[in-house]
């Protein structure tokens, strides 16, 4: 039997978070409009609940400084998106739909997390709330083409045909595709004339085979890590890093991955490093004075002894080992040489960043539509009519910390909008 046509105002094609925010968006302005959202997976939502390790980081406090949490696309594209749906608005979303929210204080990077600490719970009341304005979710149902049809589109699924007036494609990037995009959505894109920067992971741990790491596998702490690229300091980021057998990974590595994996992938070259800092906010000289202090009260202690307490017994020891420091050396015989290496290890440790782990491993995409070739007042697509789009298909990537999550609320509410198509416009 022939698959039934079932046809729509409006189709969002990705019921990630953008695509969840974009049909509530519709609903919002377009009250009588039919929607329906079409995802390949089993669920909505899927990658917001691993957000924030399951506790679901909505957003972050820092969003109204500007967009300084973004690595890169236009600024002031970014800008013209949150300007219209901020972090006030997505706070007092949350808040409306019943999730009292906090900011964290441990690492007071204004993550923004719902009370309850379960995005499982936050995710299943978006959808109960679609429900009752009556969209359409259509899971497990994958899209292959799109195809336009006078002022209609043609939504080809292997769960038979759609159509519908306006699309809002929101199929997300390609990290993690067992959460569902698989990249699938850059094959729609491209085929309604849209150009795709080469997508590469970001947000994802570095492979770099170093002593540090060598020695203090399995520990955790926070440091400074700065991402070298061609002898060039980009990114700098305080924040954990995790030292693993492969290399380094943890929040702050996450943070400076992004000109690394650009260089390694998209760029094909390897002149990058990594920089680690034992103490972000101390500068090289102080660190001397302090030091140099503990060894006129301790002369006889060993070197990674004096260390104890600044770091722990553990990283003292490795920070002498990788500083090729002798184990019975004492403090008060050190020599101008090595204290320089012990400095040099203690605040510059620098290794190379010789590759990425890949996209089961990466939070965020870098890369994705071009987004000159988006309008950046309504994220309506220059090559096609009646086509939006939101969320991590664009060529637009943030910090860890809620900057994602929040791009994809606040872009899907835009493309919600469906500004500027004929008969449908707010
Ligand atoms: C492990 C992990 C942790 C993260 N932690 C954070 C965090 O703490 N804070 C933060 O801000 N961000 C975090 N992120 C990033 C954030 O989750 C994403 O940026 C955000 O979910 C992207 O939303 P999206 O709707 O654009 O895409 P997605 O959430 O990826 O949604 C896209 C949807 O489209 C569907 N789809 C794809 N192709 C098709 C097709 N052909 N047909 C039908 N459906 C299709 C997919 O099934 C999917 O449901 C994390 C990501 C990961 C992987």
């Amino acid at each position: 039997m022939a698959p039934q046509l079932t046809s729509f105002d409006v189709a969002i094609i990705g019921g990630g978070a953008a695509g969840i925010m974009a049909a509530f968006s519709v609903k919002h302005h377009h009250p009588s409009y039919s929607v329906a959202i079409l995802d390949r997976t089993n669920e909505l939502g899927r990658k917001f609940l691993t957000a924030g390790a399951g506790r679901g980081n909505l957003t972050n406090r820092n969003l109204d400084k500007g967009p300084d949490g973004f690595f890169h696309g236009d600024r002031s594209f970014i800008s013209s998106i949150f300007t219209q749906f901020g972090y006030a608005d997505i706070m007092k979303f949350f808040l409306e739909l019943g999730v009292p929210v906090y900011e964290e204080k441990k690492t007071n990077k204004g993550k923004i997390f719902p009370v309850i600490d379960h995005a499982k719970t936050v995710r299943d009341m978006m959808v109960d709330a679609l429900r009752e304005k009556g969209i359409s979710i259509f899971c497990t149902t994958s899209v292959s083409a799109i195809v336009q049809n006078g002022d209609a589109w043609n939504i080809v699924s292997d769960k038979g045909d759609y159509s519908a007036r306006v699309i809002i494609l929101s199929s997300g990037g390609k990290t993690y595709p067992s959460l569902g995009s698989d990249g699938s959505g850059y094959d729609l894109a491209t085929s309604t004339g849209h150009t795709i920067i080469p997508p590469v992971v970001s947000a994802v741990p570095i492979v770099s085979k170093n002593l540090l790491s060598h020695y203090l596998q399995g520990e955790k702490m926070i440091m400074q890590a700065t991402s070298v690229v061609g002898g060039q300091d980009r990114t700098t980021a305080v924040g954990d890093v995790m030292f693993t057998q492969y290399g380094f990974s943890g929040p702050a590595i996450l943070d400076i991955s992004y000109d690394i994996s650009v260089r390694i992938h998209r760029e094909k070259k390897t002149d990058t490093s990594v920089r680690l800092s034992f103490f972000p906010n101390t500068p090289a000289g102080d660190l001397r004075n302090i030091l140099e202090e503990r060894w006129k009260q301790h002369p006889t202690y060993p070197v990674a002894h004096s260390l104890w307490g600044l770091l722990t017994q553990k990283a003292s020891g490795a920070v002498c080992a990788v500083a090729d420091i002798p184990k019975e050396q004492v403090s008060g015989e050190l020599t101008p040489d090595e204290i320089n290496r012990l400095i040099q290890t203690l605040t510059a440790f620098t290794a190379p960043a010789t590759d990425t782990r890949g996209w089961n491993e990466a939070e965020f995409t870098a890369g994705g539509v071009d987004t000159l070739e988006v309008d950046g007042q309504t994220l309506a697509s220059k090559k096609a009519n009646g086509l939006y789009l939101a969320g991590e298909i664009l060529n637009v990537d943030g910090m860890v910390g809620g900057y994602n999550l929040s791009w994809a609320w606040a872009s899907g509410w835009v493309a919600g909008k469906m500004q500027g198509v004929s008969g449908l416009g707010a």
